[in-house]
């Protein structure tokens, strides 16, 4: 697979193509206050929210990741399998950005990954035979856009390092491994359960719900945490995410990436079946209720 296969599924709206770029490769570009169109790409958003900025806004407004998400944003399904994804929300009746004021984005510390890229653009590609993600990137030409007519002229690393998009990458990797791993298993591995879907959410965007799993005594029966490790976990919601990443490998690719305890696994097969058996005799009980109704009713 190269950049020009993946043309067609690189968002953009424009007509003109974007241009694939190298790490050291330089583009003229620049976004100031004085520019003509300043604040017109916040006024037609399509902002999609990766988890490390969900932590970062949700942190920002001192709020619960439920009330950010309620608040804030708008969910979409990200493959046909309805993959949970979230937008940031807009305002009613029109494309502007929740966040845009007049003085510009209202949360600029922490504004999301994508705002940071444009007018750049990646994406993950993993490439036949190999097993890490190669991140490629490409520059984004949008007829609103006169930043591309600014004089400035930088490479792509340079420009990342501008944004601290290496800060917001790291923490978001994992889950964009998880992601391409889950498009490009597809499927083989057949729609995934719902039950699946509401862990990869969970896990994705609501650290709050997901530390109180991992405080669940459920969890912590089957889980093998060195108590210092958890102590970690519940404390930095960071560390919760990165944790989060290897418990979904775990569950949806059956990766061992978390020690189990000892015959917990076999307790848990166990305590299953008994529940099946009980669902069974339960459904054996209501056919034969049924049975002896409608030949009393003859
Ligand atoms: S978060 Fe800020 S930079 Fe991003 S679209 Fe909204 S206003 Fe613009
Ligand atoms: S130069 Fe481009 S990125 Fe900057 S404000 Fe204008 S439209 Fe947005």
């Amino acid at each position: 697979m190269d950049f020009d296969d993946l043309k067609g599924a690189i968002p953009h709206r424009s007509p003109v193509q974007p241009r694939e770029l190298t790490a050291d490769a330089a583009f003229q570009f620049d976004c100031h206050p004085g520019v003509s169109c300043f604040n017109a790409c916040c006024r037609r958003s399509d902002i999609q929210l990766l988890p490390y900025d969900v932590i970062r806004l949700k942190q920002r407004f001192g709020m619960t990741a439920g009330e950010f998400v309620a608040a804030w944003t708008t969910p979409f399904e990200m493959d046909q399998h309805g993959l949970p994804g979230l937008k940031l929300a807009t305002r009613p009746g029109s494309g502007e950005c929740v966040f845009l004021t007049e003085k510009g984005c209202d949360v600029y510390d922490d504004r999301p990954t994508a705002c940071r890229y444009y007018a750049l653009g990646s994406m993950d590609i993993r490439k036949a035979g190999e097993s890490r993600l190669e991140q490629i990137f490409f520059v984004v030409t949008e007829d609103h856009c006169k930043g591309h007519a600014q004089p400035k002229t930088q490479t792509v690393r340079e420009y990342r390092k501008s944004q601290a998009l290496d800060i917001y990458d790291y923490h978001n990797r994992g889950w964009r491994e998880l992601v391409v791993k889950k498009r490009s298993s597809g499927p083989t591995v057949g729609k995934p359960s719902e039950r699946s879907m509401q862990l990869f959410d969970m896990c994705s965007y609501d650290m709050d719900s997901f530390r109180a799993f991992v405080q669940s005594e459920g969890f912590q029966r089957l889980f093998d945490l060195p108590e210092d490790e958890l102590n970690g976990l519940l404390e930095d919601e960071v560390r919760l995410l990165h944790f989060g990443y290897r418990f979904l490998r775990q569950t949806l690719f059956g990766e061992m990436t978390i020690p189990l305890r000892p015959g917990a696994r076999e307790a848990r097969i166990a305590a299953r079946q008994a529940v099946w058996a009980q669902r069974r005799e339960q459904e054996i009980h209501r056919y034969r209720e049924e049975q002896e109704r409608s030949q009393y009713e003859e």
